[in-house]
């Protein structure tokens, strides 16, 4: 397949998170002109790369999304923008529903009336719900257990319809578990549920232990198994996926290195390389966690020629240690 790059003004919806703000200065980097939008809810207007056009647009309020595609040229969209705490999704269903799918459908809505035709999906390992299979195939079977892989699956199921009634091309890219960061750019949430920040925080000893959600999984050591998959890998499969969306075979990628780790793995490799003690304790199963998430994500190796460049759990969080050690209070907006 050849690889074609022609520069495009890009609209990154969710630019200022953790992974938006990877990508803008991915894209950024490769040249493109980005347009760069967040309600700034739960992101850092520092994060946001200083050559995008940042625009601070709320996503459920129709016509601000319009008045951003009648002022701006735009020539793709990358929809990052949403809710995607599953613990939180067991709480709040109906902030998913509507932040994953309604504030999706006015960005489709408004690129409808301005002709845009190209759109990459953040979507989630979370569709599979307990696999059926390991590792899981995007043609696994898809059963969400928790509001925030269904809110995605739903969405998901949108876009064949546009593609069909209007033309948008479309690709969706499943997500496994986001980790590390960037010289720069890295994970600051305001309320951290995550795992491997909160594992260096308590490294660090601003926070007293780790939690443990679960030792009693049927895995190898009790504890849930996850793929995860460096930020930076993450945002170079939106490029190849933008740049090859009219080209490519298939509409739906997985994204993930392809072997889990268990939580126990994880806070021994950040021990390793912090060299922290790391107090942790064992804890009750968190609702909605499926006991393992990995990828099979061959069809992303092929179609998007894209090979992820960490593939260890000790390189993710040792770049997610030198950050954390660089910015220890995160972004000061
Ligand atoms: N986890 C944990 N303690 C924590 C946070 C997370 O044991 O304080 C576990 C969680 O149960 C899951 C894994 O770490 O199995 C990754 O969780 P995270 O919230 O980072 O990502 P998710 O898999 O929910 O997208």
């Amino acid at each position: 397949m050849l690889y074609k790059r022609a520069a495009m003004h890009i609209l990154v919806t969710g630019a200022a998170g953790y992974i938006g703000s990877v990508i803008v200065a991915e894209l950024i980097n490769a040249n493109h002109t980005v347009i760069a939008l967040d309600n700034l809810s739960l992101g850092h207007r520092n994060a946001v790369h200083p050559d995008a056009t940042f625009v601070a647009t709320d996503l459920s309020d129709f016509n601000q999304v319009a008045a951003v595609f009648s002022e701006q040229k735009i020539d793709a969209v990358i929809h990052m923008a949403g809710q995607s705490l599953v613990g939180e999704s067991m709480q709040d269903p109906g902030k998913f529903f509507r932040a994953n799918i309604l504030n999706g459908l006015n960005v489709l809505e408004a690129m409808r009336h301005n002709k845009v035709k190209k759109f990459v999906f953040s979507s989630t390992a979370a569709v599979y719900g307990v696999p059926t299979e390991v590792p899981l195939s995007e043609n696994s079977q898809c059963a969400p257990i928790n509001p925030y892989g269904a809110s995605k699956l739903q969405f998901e199921k949108i876009l064949p319809w546009y593609l069909h009634t209007y033309g948008i091309d479309y690709t969706i890219l499943r997500y496994f578990n986001a980790a590390g960061a960037t010289d720069t750019l890295g994970e600051a949430h305001l309320t951290e549920s995550h795992l491997i920040p909160i594992i260096l925080d308590t490294a660090l000893g601003s926070r007293s232990e780790l939690e443990i959600f679960g030792t009693d999984y049927d895995t190898r050591d009790g504890s849930c198994i996850r793929d995860y998959i460096h930020v930076s890998d993450l945002a170079s499969a939106h490029l190849k996926a933008l740049e090859l969306i009219q080209q490519l075979e298939n509409r739906v990628y997985n994204l993930g290195i392809g072997h889990g780790y268990s939580t126990l793995e994880v806070l021994d490799a950040a021990r390793k390389v912090t060299g922290m003690t790391i107090t942790a304790t064992h804890s009750a199963r968190r609702p909605g966690d499926p006991p393992v998430l990995v990828a099979k994500a061959d069809r992303a190796h092929i179609d998007l020629q894209w090979t992820p460049r960490f593939t260890e759990i000790e390189s993710i969080v040792l770049s997610a240690w030198r950050w954390k050690l660089k910015y220890p209070n995160g972004y000061v907006d």
